[in-house]
This record gives structure tokens, sequence and C-alpha cells, in this order.
């Protein structure tokens, strides 16, 4: 069976090229290439004719197709990738003061089941590979001719039910001789899966984390987010300071505001009385409107007053701009018109 090399982590494939009766060091030359996103192994030119034909024997060089891509009014990037198997997934590239951000997708479609997410009706599919992530990011760069700076784990799926392939792209991404990511332009934005977070808080990686909360108490929660009853708020928030006390990092909470829904000021009262102490930020996004649902957004003065009301209790909180909304960059929105069509 043919192996996707992008899908090695480096110690496998120094394995596999000393199996192949060559030296450790060629991963360094490989992995090289594989970053510049050579797709071929006859490109990689400083490797012997015989080490090239032995690759193209038992292994490939994954490679994801662009099935659709569209270009907002603010330079935002949106991506429908293919992958082998001819499932989608999509990916965006925005631009930012500091530099280029890929968000990627961790899973083909989504088991969590938010109310309000474009992913959740279309079920779950299958888990990503490491490779298949990492790919995203190097498709992205070779398109657009842009070097990514900063990687968002925010597209389709929820990463920390994927864990295992998720450190281990986490890992390529972060190599030295490849794109050399450090951890800290890395965030993985979580609906709450506790034990994973306690997980992640020992990998000694110190990513961002962010916590898509939208709802300042359990019962609100439950009826937008099925995955509350298993982890609750409370749970959440232990978890979020025992990940802020190891890896120093401070936590962002991701609210959508939801009209008449979460969005009054006892919500915000509420909200500021649950994170107060913690070393966290929140992130109020006005909710991307899905066709069909029942959600809707919160006007702008809504969002507005909320903002206040948390400042005024002296928790740091930003309304996200929104890029690319003229695209529908946002939430497995492009996938989901795409399936919807077909
Ligand atoms: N499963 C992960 C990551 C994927 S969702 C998580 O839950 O965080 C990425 C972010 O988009 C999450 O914060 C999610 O709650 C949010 N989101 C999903 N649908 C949305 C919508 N219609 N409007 C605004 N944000 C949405």
């Amino acid at each position: 069976m043919s192996i996707d090399i992008l899908n090695l982590s480096y110690e496998e494939l120094e394995e596999l090229l000393v199996k192949l009766g060559e030296k450790k060091y060629r991963a360094k030359q490989i992995t090289g290439w594989l970053f510049k996103g050579v797709k071929d192994f006859d490109s990689m030119t400083d490797l012997s004719k015989k080490l090239r034909d032995m690759l193209d024997e038992i292994a490939y060089i994954g490679e994801l197709k662009i099935q659709d891509k569209h270009v907002s009014r603010d330079g935002t990037i949106k991506y429908l990738f293919k992958l082998e198997d001819n499932n989608l997934i999509e990916s965006v590239l925005m631009e930012y003061k500091y530099g280029f951000t890929a968000c990627i997708s961790s899973q083909v479609g989504c088991k969590m089941g938010c109310k309000f997410c474009a992913s959740s009706e279309l079920g779950f599919v299958r888990n990503l590979t490491a490779g298949e992530m990492l790919d995203q990011i190097l498709s992205i760069q070779k398109d657009s001719n842009n070097r990514i700076g900063n990687v968002v784990i925010m597209g389709i799926g929820e990463p920390l039910d994927n864990y295992e392939n998720l450190m281990k792209f986490l890992r390529q991404a972060n190599l030295p001789e490849g794109l050399n990511i450090s951890y800290r332009r890395i965030t993985i934005s979580t609906c709450g899966l506790v034990p994973g977070i306690l997980r992640l808080a020992d990998e000694g990686m110190s990513v961002n984390l962010s916590i898509s909360l939208h709802a300042p108490d359990d019962a609100k929660r439950e009826k937008i987010m099925p995955v509350n009853k298993a982890y609750s708020i409370d749970k959440i928030i232990s978890a979020c300071n025992i990940y802020t006390e190891k890896t120093k990092r401070r936590i962002t909470f991701e609210y959508a505001m939801i009209k008449d829904f979460n969005d009054s000021e006892q919500d915000a009262v509420s909200l500021a009385g649950k994170i107060k102490n913690m070393l966290s930020h929140v992130n109020l996004i006005p909710l991307n409107y899905i066709e069909g649902s029942e959600f809707k957004p919160s006007d702008r003065k809504r969002i507005e007053k909320f903002k206040k009301i948390l400042e005024n209790n002296g928790i740091p909180v930003t309304i996200r701009r929104e890029l690319g909304d003229d695209i529908n960059a946002a939430c497995g929105q492009l996938r989901r018109s795409v399936i919807n069509r077909n």
C-alpha cells in the first residue's frame, strides 16, 4: 500500500529512509522540498535517481485539489479543497496587520451538532490526517504566493475530537526544517472537550486555546450546543484555568451574538461573573446568518452595549472584524452550499 509522505512525522520519514538503505539526513532534504509545495519525487533534484524511483514506488505526495475559490473585497480568500476520496473541506486565508493567517479544517464534517453552525446539518464523515491538515497550509501558500505565519484551527470539524492527528500536525507545522511556525502562532478552537484540553495542557506546546462559549449559562448553552451536557461551563472553565497555569497562555472565549437569545444586558453580566478572575479575553462575533436558520445576528447596538458591560467588569473584549463576509467565508458555508446544490 502506498503511503502519503506528507503524513509522516519527521522521525517516521527518517525510519523509512533507513529502511531503504539511505542516510537519515535525507529527511531534511525531502522535508525542504515538501514544504516548498513540491508534489513529485522527480523534482527533488538533490536526491539520487535511485532514491527518487524507490520513493515513487512505495509512496506518494498527498495533494489537495482546489475545487472552488472565492476572493473577497477585503482580500480574504476562501478555498474549497477536494481530498483524494473526493470529500470537500474549507480553508481560509486572511491578512492581518501581523501577517497572513490560514484558517484550516480538522475533520470532514463534525459530530458536535451546534445548532447555529453550517457544518452540523451535514454530519460527520471522517477525520483529516495530519498530512491533509498540513497540505491546506502548503496549498494556500503555493496558490496565493504568501507565507503563512499564523494558523487557526477553526475551520470545519472539532480539532480535539481528532486529537492524535492534530498533535502530529502541530509538530509538523512547527518543524524548523519545514514551515517553522511557532506554537505561539497557532490557535486551536474547541467547543470545550474537557479531556482534550487537559491533555493538551501537558503537551508542552503552548498553543493558544480558543473556547467556543456562545452562552453565559448552562441552560442556554445546552439549547445551542449539545456538547454542554457532557462538559458544563464550570468544567470547561476549570480546565482552562489548568491550561493557563501550565502554558501561561491567555484563553480566548468566542461568543457569537444571537439576537434575543444570548445578547441581553443580563447575559453580559452573567458572562462577566463566570470568567472574571481568568487570564482571558472575549471575542464577540456577530452571528453569521445561515439560510433557513431560526438564529439571527444581534444588531450592532446590542453588541456594543454587551461589550461595554464586559469592559466595565474588567474583561478584555473585542468585536471580531468580519473578514470575507461577502464570500460566505464563515463556518462551513461554502461546503454546505456546494453539497446542497449537488
Ligand atoms: N469545533 C471548533 C472549531 C470549528 S467552528 C469549535 O467549536 O470551536 C469555528 C468557530 O465558528 C466556532 O467558534 C464556532 O462556534 C463558530 N461558528 C460556527 N457557526 C457560526 C455562525 N453561524 N456564526 C458565527 N460563528 C459560528
